[in-house]
Protein backbone atom coordinates (compact mmCIF):
# COMPACT_ATOMS: atom_id res chain seq x y z
CA UNK A 1 0.00 0.00 0.00
CA UNK A 2 1.18 3.51 -0.76
CA UNK A 3 1.78 6.21 1.42
CA UNK A 4 -0.62 9.35 1.34
CA UNK A 5 1.35 12.45 -0.25
CA UNK A 6 1.75 14.72 2.83
CA UNK A 7 2.25 18.66 2.48
CA UNK A 8 4.71 20.69 4.29
CA UNK A 9 4.02 24.21 5.79
CA UNK A 10 6.37 25.85 3.43
CA UNK A 11 4.94 24.48 0.50
CA UNK A 12 1.41 24.96 1.39
CA UNK A 13 2.37 28.63 1.88
CA UNK A 14 3.49 28.93 -1.84
CA UNK A 15 0.37 27.13 -3.41
CA UNK A 16 2.83 24.02 -4.35
CA UNK A 17 0.63 20.38 -4.21
CA UNK A 18 1.69 17.72 -2.58
CA UNK A 19 2.58 15.69 -5.46
CA UNK A 20 5.26 18.25 -6.66
CA UNK A 21 6.56 18.20 -3.21
CA UNK A 22 6.78 14.41 -3.19
CA UNK A 23 8.06 14.54 -6.76
CA UNK A 24 11.16 16.96 -5.56
CA UNK A 25 11.96 14.37 -2.46
CA UNK A 26 12.81 11.99 -4.92
CA UNK A 27 16.02 14.06 -6.12
CA UNK A 28 18.40 12.52 -3.11
CA UNK A 29 20.27 15.86 -2.96
CA UNK A 30 20.52 19.78 -2.32
CA UNK A 31 23.11 22.34 -2.20
CA UNK A 32 24.60 23.38 0.82
CA UNK A 33 26.38 26.74 1.21
CA UNK A 34 29.31 26.36 3.44
CA UNK A 35 31.53 28.74 5.79
CA UNK A 36 33.82 29.66 2.99
CA UNK A 37 30.87 31.68 1.32
CA UNK A 38 32.63 35.28 0.31
CA UNK A 39 29.31 37.01 1.35
CA UNK A 40 29.57 34.93 4.33
CA UNK A 41 32.98 36.27 5.21
CA UNK A 42 31.99 39.86 3.88
CA UNK A 43 33.27 39.95 0.25
CA UNK A 44 30.21 40.64 -1.99
CA UNK A 45 29.66 37.81 -4.16
CA UNK A 46 25.90 36.37 -5.49
CA UNK A 47 27.62 34.53 -8.64
CA UNK A 48 25.66 31.14 -7.80
CA UNK A 49 22.03 32.77 -8.06
CA UNK A 50 23.01 33.87 -11.81
CA UNK A 51 23.27 30.52 -12.63
CA UNK A 52 21.21 28.18 -10.78
CA UNK A 53 19.19 27.15 -13.30
CA UNK A 54 16.15 26.40 -10.85
CA UNK A 55 16.13 30.10 -9.92
CA UNK A 56 16.32 28.81 -6.17
CA UNK A 57 19.33 30.67 -4.95
CA UNK A 58 17.99 34.22 -2.77
CA UNK A 59 19.91 36.26 -1.34
CA UNK A 60 18.64 37.57 2.42
CA UNK A 61 19.31 41.17 2.82
CA UNK A 62 21.78 42.11 6.62
CA UNK A 63 22.91 44.88 7.66
CA UNK A 64 26.42 45.43 7.62
CA UNK A 65 27.82 43.00 4.72
CA UNK A 66 26.88 41.70 1.74
CA UNK A 67 23.61 39.94 0.99
CA UNK A 68 23.33 36.68 2.19
CA UNK A 69 22.98 33.57 -0.12
CA UNK A 70 19.95 30.91 0.88
CA UNK A 71 19.32 27.67 -0.98
CA UNK A 72 15.76 27.04 -1.23
CA UNK A 73 15.51 23.45 -0.54
CA UNK A 74 12.17 22.49 -1.79
CA UNK A 75 13.50 23.04 -5.05
CA UNK A 76 16.61 22.73 -5.47
CA UNK A 77 17.26 19.74 -8.44
CA UNK A 78 20.57 18.83 -6.92
CA UNK A 79 22.09 19.72 -10.91
CA UNK A 80 25.20 21.24 -9.27
CA UNK A 81 25.68 23.99 -11.69
CA UNK A 82 26.45 26.32 -8.87
CA UNK A 83 29.10 24.64 -6.99
CA UNK A 84 31.48 24.77 -10.54
CA UNK A 85 30.65 28.79 -10.54
CA UNK A 86 31.73 29.20 -6.91
CA UNK A 87 34.68 31.17 -7.06
CA UNK A 88 36.15 29.07 -3.60
CA UNK A 89 34.55 25.80 -3.68
CA UNK A 90 31.92 27.14 -0.66
CA UNK A 91 29.28 24.82 -2.14
CA UNK A 92 28.57 21.14 -1.66
CA UNK A 93 25.90 18.71 -2.20
CA UNK A 94 24.59 17.02 0.75
CA UNK A 95 21.47 14.03 1.15
CA UNK A 96 18.20 15.19 1.71
CA UNK A 97 17.47 14.57 5.50
CA UNK A 98 13.96 14.48 5.25
CA UNK A 99 11.22 16.56 6.11
CA UNK A 100 13.25 18.43 8.92
CA UNK A 101 14.17 21.55 6.50
CA UNK A 102 10.88 22.26 7.12
CA UNK A 103 10.22 22.53 10.52
S1 LIG B 1 29.08 31.78 -5.50
FE1 LIG B 1 30.02 30.90 -3.64
S2 LIG B 1 31.05 32.61 -2.64
FE2 LIG B 1 29.58 33.48 -4.11
S3 LIG B 1 27.71 33.83 -2.87
FE3 LIG B 1 27.51 31.82 -3.85
S4 LIG B 1 28.27 30.37 -2.27
FE4 LIG B 1 29.00 32.43 -1.71
S1 LIG C 1 22.30 22.40 -7.27
FE1 LIG C 1 21.40 23.31 -9.17
S2 LIG C 1 19.23 23.70 -8.64
FE2 LIG C 1 20.33 23.40 -6.70
S3 LIG C 1 20.89 25.46 -6.04
FE3 LIG C 1 22.65 24.64 -7.20
S4 LIG C 1 22.34 25.35 -9.33
FE4 LIG C 1 20.38 25.60 -8.24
Amino acid sequence: MTAPATISRRNLLFGRSAVAAQADRAVPYLAVVGDGCLARNKVDCQSCRDVCPEQVIGFRPRAGGPFLPEVDGDRCSGCGACIDICPVGAIALAERSGDAADA
